[in-house]
């Protein structure tokens, strides 16, 4: 499945904003979004005009464009995911978020078995997790709650994952995850609530944008 490759600090000046896609160096003096805080290319730094109002459209534009991107989605995907949400009972925005959060990358990086969320992408794709015994190499799989996370024997030998537990040891697993650092292997206790996705993303602005 395709991903975005190009400048991954440009996106959180593009939505004005930071939205830690980069893991450490987010929280660093390094971080583009601190050293320059606009919108890139050549108009970035006049921004808006003054007195200009935002349209409906583009606020509704903006918050779907920072949920794909928090989430590393391609917009065929994200459409895909979407389609998948309004079918599902219940609120849609909510249902977005509740899919995108338990996509087999998102769950690696909420584990804390990665530092962002496209180097779990990556670690899914070389093959390193099994789901349910079974050797998963799709980042996009959606999991459910009972799912079990273990790593292949093979990767265990690497040096990331001989390296992992103690790295890891630092970053929070999400309270509806269970993980083991031991064993490096993790479950999905259930699926999480509104208040444990991460908040600044406005849901219903995109089911307005879908819904034009
Ligand atoms: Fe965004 Fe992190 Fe880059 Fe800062 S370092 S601009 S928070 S991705």
């Amino acid at each position: 499945m395709a991903r975005y490759t190009g400048p991954v600090c440009r996106l959180c000046r593009r939505e004005n904003e930071k939205l830690f896609l980069k893991g450490s160096r987010c929280f660093s003096a390094k971080c583009a979004f601190e050293r320059r805080g606009f919108a890139p290319g050549q108009h970035g730094k006049s921004g808006q005009r003054g007195g200009e109002r935002e349209s409906d459209y583009s606020r509704q534009l903006r918050a779907k464009q920072k949920v794909r991107r928090v989430y590393g989605v391609l917009e065929r995907q994200f459409r895909r995911t979407f389609a998948i949400a309004r079918k599902t009972p219940g609120l849609t925005g909510l249902a977005l978020l509740v899919t995108l959060e338990m996509r087999l990358d998102n769950v690696i990086y909420r584990m804390g078995l990665a530092e962002n969320r496209s180097q779990a992408r990556q670690l899914v794709n070389h093959g390193h997790f099994l789901v349910n015994g079974r050797r998963a190499d799709i980042p996009s799989m959606i999991l459910r709650q009972g799912d079990v996370i273990t790593l292949h024997e093979s990767a265990r030998k690497t040096t990331y994952f001989k390296e992992l537990a103690d790295v890891a040891e630092k970053r929070v697993c999400a309270s509806w995850l269970d993980r083991d650092l031991k064993t490096i292997s993790g479950r999905v206790l259930r699926s999480p609530e509104r208040a444990e996705i991460d908040g600044n993303l406005n849901e219903q602005l995109i089911v307005e944008y879908y819904s034009r």
